[in-house]
């Protein structure tokens, strides 16, 4: 394995611990590329590199001379977690605490027991305006310790047994009430702080494992791995004649993808239309180029667990490493169509790729992400795509680093 390529995708994770944070290191690298940011009340009119950032949402592009069709590759920047509440500073048996809420569906025996912190940003008053800061708290400072085998004599029989409501509210190793904390780390003081919105995380960093030296172990694998491939993809590609590359990496798919920078909504549509009409089209020439458009859904897909293979279809395991997974299910869990399957297999052809095709059981419920709500939503040809992973929303994911690599050379052959 490069050994560059794994430490950049390890320090881009490491500096992501939520949504925003996310979006900042991508428009750090696409800022020293040449990208120039854009506001959706104006959007340039000449060709050149270009981003829009809604959020914890983010749209780069490069605008082509004629347009003619949009190559979209689109992932999500949220990973489940857990969230600070508005009110959270809460005792019990002496012990500090802060009150949390689970976001979206993590494994949540994996957040006990762990070094965590909090990241977020913070939105603060300074006389007639408002500012919004970034915050990282480095050092650990919560806990969520599990309780001890002699106190949980059922575990045995039972298993593990959390209630998100009372066995997840972590220890806050603080005697500073939570705002004025919080006002602290943003050099200003507590009445300033207008509203917040803080995450916990893993402090422990993403590791390069395994003697070959091909296994990622990390926090937010899902879908970070994505994003920050597709990012890898689009710093090295060319600008061309009347192909617009696009990335979509969307906020609040681990919730449903239902708000205003989430893929249910309109602002990838809208976003299209405004660089349609910035190339000087028109609405009928706009609806005319989606129709020739493309969309790549990028997203984890589930390696074949080995002490749980039953859990695979047998003629459809994914192995770590095996090469990228191309995910097909009949009822549209997957948005991936006989047609789009045929393109990616022949575009991962071209890079001397075979992909791994993924089929999910008819006794357990598929799993969804953005193809289908997307691809709906904007009527364009999808394929779900993406690295096969293991322990798929625990706090520590897994993936193929040669998996990784092949999804950047898959990116850079779409929008070659
Ligand atoms: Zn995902």
């Amino acid at each position: 394995m490069p050994q560059d390529f794994s430490s950049q995708l390890c320090r881009d994770i490491n500096a992501s611990p939520t949504p925003r944070h996310c979006v900042k290191t991508v428009k750090g690298l696409l800022t020293a590329q040449g990208f120039v940011e854009q506001k959706r009340t104006q959007f340039a009119r000449t060709p050149g590199k270009y981003f829009l950032q809604v959020g914890g949402t983010l749209m780069a592009w490069i605008q082509p001379e004629r347009l003619k069709s949009f190559s979209i590759a689109a992932a999500h920047t949220d990973s489940p977690n857990l969230r600070v509440r508005p009110q959270p500073d809460t005792e019990s048996a002496n012990c500090n605490q802060l009150g949390v809420e689970v976001y979206g569906s993590p494994l949540l025996n994996s957040w006990l027991d762990r070094d965590l912190s909090l990241a977020g940003h913070v939105i603060i008053e300074n006389g007639d305006t408002t500012t919004t800061t970034l915050v990282t708290v480095e050092e650990p400072c919560l806990h969520i310790p599990q309780l001890a085998i002699h106190l949980d004599r059922t575990i045995k029989s039972k298993g593990l047994q959390l209630d998100p409501q009372k066995h997840l509210t972590p220890m806050w190793y603080s005697d500073a009430p939570f705002r004025s904390f919080l006002a602290k780390q943003c050099d200003t003081v507590s009445e300033n702080i207008l509203s917040f919105d803080m995450q916990l995380f893993d402090t422990q960093k993403a590791s390069i494992v395994g003697l070959e030296k091909n296994i990622l172990t990390s926090s937010r694998i899902d879908n970070q791995l994505s994003v920050f491939c597709a990012t890898y993809a689009l710093l090295s590609t060319a600008p061309l004649e009347t192909v617009c590359p696009v990335a979509f990496f969307y906020d609040h798919e681990e919730v449903g993808s239902q708000s205003a920078i989430g893929a249910a909504g309109n602002l990838a549509a809208n976003t299209l239309e405004q660089i349609a009409y910035s190339c000087g089209l028109d609405r009928t020439r706009y609806l005319a180029a989606l129709a020739s458009s493309f969309l790549l859904s990028i997203d984890g897909a589930h390696a074949t667990h080995p002490n749980y293979a039953d859990k695979h279809d047998s003629q459809h395991h994914i192995a770590l490493n095996g090469g990228l997974v191309i995910k097909q299910n009949v009822n549209q869990r997957y948005a991936t169509s006989s047609e789009t399957a045929a393109y990616v297999t022949s575009l991962l052809k071209n890079i001397g790729q075979v992909p791994q095709r993924y089929s999910h059981r008819n006794d357990i419920p598929c799993g969804s992400t953005i193809g289908p709500i997307a691809s709906a939503n904007l009527a364009i040809a999808t394929a779900d795509i993406g690295v096969g992973q293991l322990a798929m929303h625990s706090i520590r994911e897994t993936a193929g680093l040669e998996d990784a690599q092949s999804l950047v050379a898959l990116c850079q052959s779409f929008w070659q």
